[in-house]
């Protein structure tokens, strides 16, 4: 038994001191009342939080970018080609985080300026929310694609990466699972909900989940509701697309972007949809399932509503409206958002939509206003597992009405995303009796101290004397 001392606990404000037997809390209470013989870890200048949560982590995709070239510092497509001519000894090369839009010449680069960087090794260039790629002549040859167009998008895109996925060993991906634990924990997370892409990713965490330094609440992305029962895993989904991208410009919207004529992809018919949520729910599974535009947060409620409740949760769901607020309010549906997405996105959200959409878009202040169990996380890759970031960007939406309090922002990173996987009774709280999962930030709430898994300091910031 211990206990750490700060100068102020979430939810506790008459208490400094939290106690930790094994792997539990056993009391939130005051330094003056500890009795003497209990050991006491001092953190200075301390908030201390329950332990933060990502609801909605890509676990492979994150680690293996951390294995891969990373396009993300690039300004120019000059430097796009150099950083993939420096990585080379990756076959094939994939190269994540592309962004156009932050490029000097606002494009993607070409598949013939990709024939520059090797005409005999496959490469392969994925932007960075993971919706579109470009690739060299040989990846295009050894992957069969028959499109003309340089950038693959949407449909085109979708078996890509699957098959991009499935040709990675296993080695490769044990490792990026790892990797993204570790980063997790850097960051002040102590659980995830990992979506894994098939169910090969899923074997391998299982495999290594007892060595993992943090939970991971496995969502796997597959349509196939026997599989997921024969594993007895409780839910299924996670990013399974209805609709696409605002950057790619494929998420489905009611009315044309603002810099395209088009209106976005649903990739189910209503049918389609029904029969997948109807089987899954009607099995007792939890659904979650990736909704940006409102036309396909709209196809996804209607299913949501049709079938048996049980938490099921719709991904992003950037352009929310009113009134689907108020559905998923009354249907007890939860949401998985992105806080970040505000504090990256904002600026494409307005090309692509314009500034009055792109200033109504994930709109926190709704979402609380209705007690709507709203699960903060990144979407890593797209963006990085940083809770401290989302909560500066709930906390400061570009339209201030949409903004949230502090309080609430931790919330959505603590208590609520433990609710949207069941797990509220032991995860999320600071309170007797509950899992030991602790973070201690700074005061500013600018950085972490230290990170508490199960009892145990898994992370521990050196502090200025
Ligand atoms: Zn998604
Ligand atoms: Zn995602």
């Amino acid at each position: 038994m211990y206990a750490i001392t700060g100068n102020k606990i979430f939810n506790h404000p008459a208490h400094d001191t939290v106690i930790i037997d094994g792997d539990r809390i056993y009391d939130v209470t005051n330094l003056s009342q500890l009795t003497p013989n209990i050991e006491v870890k001092t953190f200075d200048n301390a908030y201390i939080l329950p332990g933060f949560w990502d609801t909605h982590v890509h676990v492979v995709t994150t680690g293996v970018m951390m294995i891969y070239p990373n396009l993300k510092p690039a300004t120019c497509i000059d430097d796009v080609l150099s950083i993939l001519s420096m990585n080379l000894h990756h076959e094939p090369l994939i190269a994540y985080g592309l962004a156009p839009h932050r490029l000097r010449e606002k494009r993607y680069p070409t598949t013939r300026e990709l024939d520059t960087v090797s005409r005999t090794q496959s490469i392969i260039v994925i932007r960075e929310d993971l919706h579109s790629c470009v690739m060299n002549t040989v990846a295009r040859k050894r992957l069969g694609i028959t499109s003309p167009a340089d950038v693959l998008r949407g449909e085109e895109f979708e078996p890509i990466w699957h098959k991009i996925q499935s040709s990675m060993g296993d080695d490769i991906i044990a490792q990026a699972i790892k990797l993204t634990c570790n980063h997790a924990i850097n960051q002040g997370v102590t659980t995830i909900c990992g979506l894994f892409s098939n169910l090969r990713e899923y074997e391998i965490y299982d495999k290594l989940k007892d060595d993992l330094p943090i939970d991971v609440i496995p969502y796997v992305q597959t349509i196939d509701v026997e599989s997921i029962v024969k594993l007895g895993l409780p839910r299924i989904g996670g990013c399974i697309l209805v609709d696409g991208s605002i950057s790619s410009h494929t998420a489905a919207m009611d009315t044309p972007y603002h810099d395209s004529d088009t209106c976005g992809v649903l990739y189910f018919t209503d049918d389609e949809l029904l029969q997948f949520v109807r089987k899954a729910a009607e099995t007792g599974l939890q659904v979650a399932m990736h909704a940006i535009g409102e036309r396909a947060i709209r196809q996804l409620l209607n299913t949501y509503k049709k079938v048996p409740q049980h938490r099921h949760r719709i991904e992003h769901a950037e352009c929310i409206t009113d009134e689907q607020i108020e559905q998923v309010a009354r249907h007890g549906i939860v949401l998985s958002m992105q806080p970040a997405f505000e504090g990256v996105f904002h600026n494409l959200y307005v090309e692509r939509l314009g500034y009055s959409k792109a200033m109504n878009m994930n709109p926190f202040r709704k979402v609380f206003d209705r007690n709507i169990k709203v699960g903060f996380g990144s979407d890593s890759p797209v963006t990085n597992i940083d809770p401290l970031f989302g909560i500066k960007c709930a906390t400061h939406h570009p339209n201030p009405e949409l903004s949230i309090s502090y309080d609430e922002a931790i919330l959505g990173f603590t208590e609520y995303p433990a609710y949207a996987c069941f797990m509220e009774t032991e995860y999320g709280k600071l309170a007797p009796g509950y899992v030991a999962d602790i973070t201690v930030v700074d005061m500013g709430m600018n950085k972490i101290l230290a990170v508490i898994k199960r009892g145990q300091i898994v992370l521990k910031q050196e502090q200025p004397a």
